[in-house]
């Protein structure tokens, strides 16, 4: 089954482009909303690297979502999207001086910190503004996920996070500097997980430190889990919308939290990936020695996901139903790595017929990049395009 797409206003719209079903969207975001509902003591944060666009940023703030930000830009979009300061985290192994200003001017609700010297220049920042920072200790777990190489940050080989047997020093460090109150603790393993086992198993290690710590008289407000949950690109019509209900249920099931204790999540990719396509179209078939080459006018620079990831991408020719043929879907970018997909069975193409790359609303149009003096891909909400 392919997509639907409204192909005629398509065919007038200047290729590539991304494409959101905001309907599915605003189900995905509602399912959210519902299963969270469940858990009073349940706070989800929109992880705002995933997809920055404004305009879905909006729909995502006006759902009631916080956002959780990794740079200074990130935490200027979600202002300018409507997120409230009060609801914005920000995460980063090397946050610079006026994104820390930024975030202290704003008083965000959390800065998650992730080492000593940091959490130093933060408290510096705050006392010459005369303020306090709220952090939360970001804390590598040493919980591997399994998933793919680049996309694993819980690791001791990561350069995300403190080490677990830094941690009490650090603690109280964050104790006796004056203008940080210690907050959280803050955790995130990795992303495109699709197996509770992992998510399961940082719980296990979170109730251990907890009690760990508890044992030293220190109880945090909240617990931060990040994200991580995965989506599936195989079939992005089997089950569009994650699955929500298992996520949380495996936090509230095996995540010991203390009284008053509030859990908070980051999700990215779960919330915006399904809902996005890329749109392109084919310039030329090509027959090569062994193979027959769909070259298309988008590029890794519009989505550089197959070229970084080797990731898989659901590819559709969304203009033909005629009988299928085998190509290696290619971009114009003077790279070898610019390839959609290889051996992929399509629907005859021919030239001008448009190309669906699916699943690519998360990590697609934010990774775009000017390489080759390419142009940045438009972003479309499908309302835009009735
Ligand atoms: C990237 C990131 C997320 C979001 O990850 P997804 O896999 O897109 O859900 C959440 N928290 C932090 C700290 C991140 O770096």
């Amino acid at each position: 089954m392919k997509g639907s797409f409204p192909i005629r206003v398509f065919k007038e719209t200047r290729t590539p482009f991304y494409y959101y079903d905001t309907e599915l969207l605003r189900k995905t975001l509602d399912t959210i909303r519902s299963e969270v509902g469940k858990y009073e003591n349940f706070c989800v944060h929109y992880a705002v690297k995933a997809n920055a666009n404004h305009k879905l940023l909006t729909i995502i703030r006006e759902a009631g979502l916080g956002a959780d930000c990794v740079s200074g830009g990130e935490i200027e979009a979600a202002l300018k999207a409507g997120f409230p300061s009060r609801k914005i985290v920000y995460a980063g192994v090397g946050k610079s001086d006026w994104e820390i200003a930024l975030g202290l001017d704003n008083d965000i609700f959390c800065f998650n910190v992730e080492s000593e010297p940091e959490l130093e220049i933060i408290n510096a920042l705050a006392g010459e503004k005369g303020r306090t920072a709220r952090v939360a200790l970001r804390i590598n777990p040493n919980v591997g996920a399994h998933t793919h190489a680049n996309i694993t940050t819980g690791l001791a080989e990561n350069k995300f996070g403190i080490a677990m047997h830094d941690l009490e020093r650090i603690i109280s460090l964050a104790q006796h500097l004056e203008h940080v109150q210690l907050v959280g603790l803050h955790f995130h393993i990795g992303s495109q997980i699709l197996d509770m086992g992992d998510f399961m198993a940082l719980c296990n290690r979170i109730n251990e430190l907890q009690e760990q710590l508890y044992k030293q008289h220190i109880v945090v407000q909240h617990i931060n889990v990040g994200g991580g949950l995965g989506v599936d690109y195989q079939h992005p019509n089997r089950q569009p919308v994650p699955d929500f209900a298992a996520y949380f249920a495996t936090y509230h099931k095996h995540l010991k939290l203390f009284p008053g204790q509030t859990l908070h999540f980051e999700l990215g990719r779960a919330v915006v990936c399904q809902c996005g396509s890329l749109i392109t179209q084919v310039l030329y078939v090509k027959q090569g020695t062994h193979k027959q080459f769909a070259i298309v006018d988008a590029g890794m620079t519009d989505l550089i996901r197959p070229a970084l990831y080797q990731a898989y991408h659901k590819i559709e020719n969304i203009t033909s139903e005629d009988s299928v043929e085998t190509y290696d879907v290619v971009g114009p970018i003077c790279e070898s790595s610019d390839v959609f997909g290889k051996a992929i069975d399509l629907n005859r193409c021919r030239r001008g017929d448009l190309i669906a790359i699916r699943s690519a609303g998360a990590y697609g149009e934010i990774m775009a990049s000017g390489y080759n003096c390419r142009k940045l891909p438009e972003g479309y909400l499908s309302e835009e395009m009735k």
